[in-house]
C-alpha cells in the first residue's frame, strides 16, 4: 500500500530538532503543506494539547520526530527526565493522530532499543531478547513503547502506523553542548575551540574502543519519506549507513576534516557505553533505498554548517531538547 503526499497535510512534531528540520528540508520536495506547531503552542506531553491541536489542525499524515533527546551523559544522569518525557510525547502523538484520523503515520526511535549484546550487525528480531544498555535504558524503554503503540494501533485499529530505527545521526542542527551532546557534535566542536586555542590536545570520552554507525541526517530524512510512502506493515525497520567506525577512529577523522593537529588525550573516567552498535539495514536496502552521503563527506558537510551556524549565531550550545518539555516539578526533585 503506498501514500502519495501530494496535497497532503503533513505535521512533523519535533520539526526544531536536528532530525525534524531534516524531514521538513526533505519535504519542501514534496507537494505538500508541512504542519508545525511551536513549543510555546504546544507543549507535546500534555494529553489535551496535543488532542486539541490535532483536531483543529487535522493533519493526514503525522511524521513523529519529537524526542528528549542526548547523548551518553544527558541519558544517563537525567533518567526520569528521559523515560516520562518520551512516553509521554509517543502516547501522546501517537493516540491524538489515531483519534484525528491521521492516514499515516512514522514514528522515529533509535538503535539504542536494542539489547546490549545484541549479535552484529543488528537485526530487527533482535528487539526484547536481552538486557538493554544501562546509561541509555531510559530512553530506550520509551522508544520500545512507541513501537508497540504503532503496533497495537494497527493490530487493535487497523491503523496504518510504521515505525523507523535510525543508527547514530549527525549534521545541520545537531546539539554542541558538551554535557548532553552525542559524539559526533561534541568532538567537532572540541576541535575546532582547541585549533582557534592552538590547544596542545583535546579530551576524548571513554577508551575509544566502542564502534558506532553513523548516518548523515538528510538521508536519513530521505528514508523517512521512503518509507512513509511505500512501507505499511507492522515490523519496525532500521536505517542505517553501514559505516561503522571506532571512537578512536572517529576522533582522529575529526582532527583531519577540522584540521586540529594537537594530541587526542582519552578520558577513561567517562563511560563507553554499548560496546559496538551496528544495525543490519538489509530490510530497508531490499525495499530499494540507500543513502548519499559517506562518513567523510557527511562529517564535512557537518563541520561547514556548524562553522556556517556558527557565523550566524545559531549553533546550539545548549541543550534545547532538555528544557523544552521539562516540567518544573522535574528539577525541583533533582535539586
Ligand atoms: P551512545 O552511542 O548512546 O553511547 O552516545 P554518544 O554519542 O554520546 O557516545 C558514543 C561514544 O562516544 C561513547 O563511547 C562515548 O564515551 C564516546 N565519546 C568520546 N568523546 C565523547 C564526547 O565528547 N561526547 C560524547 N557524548 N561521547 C563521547
Amino acid at each position: 500500500m503506498t501514500v502519495s503526499l501530494s496535497g497532503k497535510r503533513v505535521w512533523v512534531s519535533g520539526h526544531r530538532g536536528m532530525v525534524g528540520s531534516a524531514i521538513v528540508r526533505r519535504l519542501q520536495e514534496e507537494n505538500c503543506e508541512i504542519l508545525t506547531a511551536g513549543r510555546n503552542d504546544l507543549d507535546l506531553t500534555d494529553s489535551a494539547a496535543v488532542d486539541a491541536w490535532v483536531q483543529t489542525n487535522k493533519p493526514d499524515v503525522s511524521i513523529v520526530a519529537a524526542a528528549k533527546v542526548g547523548g551518553i551523559m544527558a541519558n544517563d544522569s537525567l533518567p526520569a527526565v528521559f523515560l516520562y518525557q518520551n512516553l509521554m510525547i509517543s502516547a501522546n502523538v501517537i493516540h491524538a493522530s489515531y483519534r484525528g484520523g491521521v492516514e499515516k503515520l512514522l514514528y522515529l526511535g533509535s538503535s539504542c532499543i536494542y539489547p546490549r549484546l545484541a549479535p552484529q550487525p543488528i537485526h530487527e528480531d533482535s528487539l526484547l531478547t536481552g538486557p538493554l544498555e544501562p546509561t541509555n535504558e531510559w530512553y530506550a524503554i520509551a522508544k520500545i513503547a512507541g513501537i508497540k503503540l504503532c503496533q497495537a494501533y494497527r493490530k487493535q485499529y487497523g491503523a496504518d502506523f510504521i515505525s523507523a530505527m535510525p543508527t547514530n545521526l549527525f549534521g545541520p542542527g545537531d546539539n554542541y553542548d558538551l554535557n548532553s551532546s552525542h559524539v559526533m557534535p561534541a568532538l567537532i566542536r572540541k576541535m575546532h575551540e582547541a585549533k582557534l586555542a592552538s590547544s596542545p590536545s583535546v579530551e576524548v570520552w571513554g577508551s575509544g574502543t566502542p564502534l558506532r554507525e553513523f548516518m548523515y541526517v538528510d538521508d536519513l530524512a530521505d528514508a523517512c519519506i521512503f518509507l512513509t510512502k511505500t512501507y505499511s506493515d507492522a515490523p519496525h525497520v532500521n536505517v542505517g549507513s553501514g559505516d561503522e567506525i571506532s571512537i578512536r577512529d572517529l576522533a582522529h577523522l575529526t582532527a583531519k576534516v577540522v584540521g586540529f593537529e594537537g594530541d587526542l588525550v582519552f578520558d577513561a573516567s567517562k563511560p563507553d557505553g554499548t560496546p559496538r552498535k551496528l544495525m543490519d539495514s538489509t530490510r530497508l536496502h531490499d525495499m530499494g533505498w540507500s543513502g548519499k552521503h559517506g562518513l567523510e563527506d557527511g562529517l564535512r558537510l557537518a563541520y561547514q554548517t556548524f562553522l556556517a551556524e556558527g557565523a550566524r549565531g545559531e549553533v546550539r550550545a545548549i541543550n534545547d531538547g532538555i528544557s523544552t518539555f521539562e516540567p518544573t516539578g522535574a528539577r525541583a526533585v533533582n535539586s
